[in-house]
């Protein structure tokens, strides 16, 4: 391992010593077969020359934007790149580029410019030595582990400086080994999941923040998922199984990387050469030239979930500051669309809490957006009223004819979006979902609820909604109605509770129906959880007004329900899939958020890999 990570040139320590206290970090990947030299300017005018080995990592840490600069002479051209962005080294036409990988609801952007880098004021005060943030860390070992202790110890100890020379690497962590002892497994437990928990509660971690056990109570079986676990980001436990056998020590070393990885809040990844990847155990780094260490996205998740632990002390997810947050579960999101199934991912954006924008915005919408909502409702009444006019059907098949259905609604978002954009831009996105929802609204579902009636009846007064349902006709996604008005409602709730909020509020309506013998219905679940990422994608301006307003259609944006089931009695429900937090349910809330990814809408940009 050593002697792989002596040969990835990198920047010197000296270069990160100065540069402290930063708040955010700047990733690079070299995607190319080949070193690639850049030169590096901060915004302070530090600059510095830097090498990437190819495939390897590079995390630039930093308070404002910096500069890269590839080629040299008038060929030279230089890359803005924002704070907390990642960006790959590719090759396009024989000459090294710059491409950026956009994250999902953060905004970005890279320009190659011509121009030198901008020399910004002197460098002011010093930052103070940043260093290396050392995490304390005890591991103990299983008594029935029938190695001798000491021999068990020295593997253990390499094992984990091995690991610390990857994670300084990419994170400028190492965690630091205050403690090793000994913990007593019960030998009548035979699954994992219970073996961590049993760990979790026998072993207390002090005086360390986290507590790595070993056991040796299950063979290690090739490509099963649970060679190591841990409860999520942060968490103070991880368990790894260690039993004797055929496994390289690579392979147990790749082991503890990805669990400690899962303490920074490293989620899943589709990709290969990551130690990120869900099946470990796959004698991928048994081979010499296999470099064990991060994947881009992951490594911006470490990086920043260090940082806070180093200058906030946080110990959950939840706690990271606003803007650390939002660039976490941007990556959280461009990893999730790479690896459909994987709960991992859900569970890890879920981890983050509601998005702190919305945080603000529980004080209920400004009156602004309460106007443009209403707004958008009376040109969606307008709209219906048109509709209502025309003819059932006309010999000239292009004249236009009476809209039902699924057409119906397509018809009415398009009109709701040409009204917002009427709107100033930083209310149309808003005004859009939160008049959407009112204007498809032909449920009492929120009129039982107070918060919420009392923003539906200032958007639309009752007489108002008396003559809107008139002229409102049947609109319905792939062809039932019930899922126009999950999507919507739950689109608006976005805007007055956040994703979370949105989709709380869509669940419990879920379970609310199951119980008034309605049933539970995943399909509908399934268009609340659509609404909520249109929402999201609409409301960060990820999809513009312009674009919903031109070409929106009900498939880009809700993911077929065939074999979804529907109608779940109450008692049925609870069988199948215990409480909402259970596992399975888990498990299905994380098929339906996969469906919902890989629509047209949201299918992540090409893979920069491809263009080396
Ligand atoms: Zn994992």
């Amino acid at each position: 391992m050593n002697r792989i990570f002596k040969t990835i040139v990198c920047w010197t320590f000296l270069a990160l010593a100065v540069r402290v206290g930063s708040a955010g970090v700047v990733v690079l990947q070299n995607w190319t077969p080949i070193k690639i030299d850049y030169v590096l300017s901060h915004a302070d005018g530090q600059q510095s020359r830097q090498s990437i080995a190819s495939s390897d990592v590079a995390s630039i840490p930093a308070t404002e934007s910096i500069v890269v600069t590839l080629g040299e002479g008038p060929a030279a051209r230089n890359y803005q790149l924002n704070l907390n962005s990642i960006h790959y080294f590719g090759i396009r036409n024989g000459i090294p580029e710059l491409v950026h990988l956009k994250l999902p609801g953060v905004d970005s952007k890279v320009e190659a410019t011509a121009r030198p880098p901008v020399q910004a004021s002197p460098p002011g005060q010093p930052r103070p030595a940043e260093g290396i943030y050392k995490i304390p860390v005890a591991i103990l070992i299983d008594s029935a582990d029938p190695r001798v202790q000491t021999i068990w110890e020295k593997r253990v100890r390499k094992r984990l400086a091995e690991a610390n020379d990857i994670f300084e690497h990419h994170c400028r962590v190492r965690f630091d080994l205050v403690k090793v002892g000994n913990w007593t497994s019960d030998p009548a437990i035979r699954s994992f999941d219970q073996s961590l928990m049993e760990f979790a509660q026998k072993v207390r971690p002090t005086p360390a923040r986290l507590a790595i056990g070993f056991t040796s109570h299950y063979e290690w079986i090739r490509g099963e998922m649970h060679l190591g676990g841990t409860h999520g980001a942060l968490a103070s436990h991880i368990l790894i199984r260690e039993s004797p056998g055929q496994v390289s020590e690579p392979e147990r070393l790749e082991v503890l990387v990805h669990e400690l990885g899962h303490f920074l809040g490293a989620a899943h990844t589709s990709d290969k050469s990551s130690v990120m990847r869900p099946m470990l155990g796959d004698r991928k780094s048994a081979a010499k030239t296999f470099r064990i260490g991060f994947d881009a996205p992951d490594t911006l998740i470490m990086c920043l979930v260090a940082e806070e632990m180093r200058s906030r002390h946080i110990w959950h997810p939840s706690a990271l500051s606003p803007v650390a947050k939002n660039a976490v579960r941007g990556a959280y999101m461009a990893l999730a669309q790479t690896i459909p199934q994987d709960p991992v991912s859900t569970s890890s954006i879920e981890s983050l809490g509601p998005p702190p924008v919305l945080a603000a915005a529980a004080a209920g919408p400004s009156p602004e957006i309460i106007n443009g909502a209403r707004h958008v409702v009376l040109a969606v009444v307008r709209a219906a009223r048109e509709n209502q006019q025309l003819p059932v059907r006309l010999k000239d098949p292009r004249a236009p004819v009476w809209r039902t259905n699924d057409e119906l609604t397509t018809y009415y978002v398009r009109r709701a979006a040409v009204a917002a954009r009427q709107l100033p831009p930083h209310v149309g996105p808003s005004a859009f979902l939160l008049g959407l929802g009112v204007a498809m609204d032909d449920s009492n579902f929120v009129h039982d609820k107070l918060a919420l009636q009392d923003v539906w009846q200032k958007i639309e007064p009752n007489d108002q909604r008396q003559t809107r349902l008139l002229l409102l006709g049947t609109p319905t996604m792939l062809k039932r109605h019930s899922v126009t008005r999950h999507f919507t409602i739950s689109a608006a709730l976005v805007v007055l509770s956040g994703p979370q909020g949105a989709e709380a509020a869509g669940l419990g309506k879920e379970i609310l129906d199951s119980r008034s013998g309605e049933g539970f219905s995943f399909a509908d679940l399934c268009a609340d959880m659509a609404g909520v990422m249109f929402a999201t994608h609409v409301r960060d301006e990820n999809i513009s007004l312009q674009d919903v307003a031109a070409r929106f259609q009900i498939e880009d944006y809700v993911p077929k329900m065939e074999g979804l089931a529907d109608d779940l009695p109450w008692d049925t429900f609870l069988k199948q899939y215990g409480e909402a937090g259970s596992e399975n349910f888990q498990r299905q809330r994380a098929d339906l958020f996969h469906r919902i990814l890989a629509l047209p809408a949201y299918r992540a940009p090409e893979n920069p890999k491809k263009k080396t």
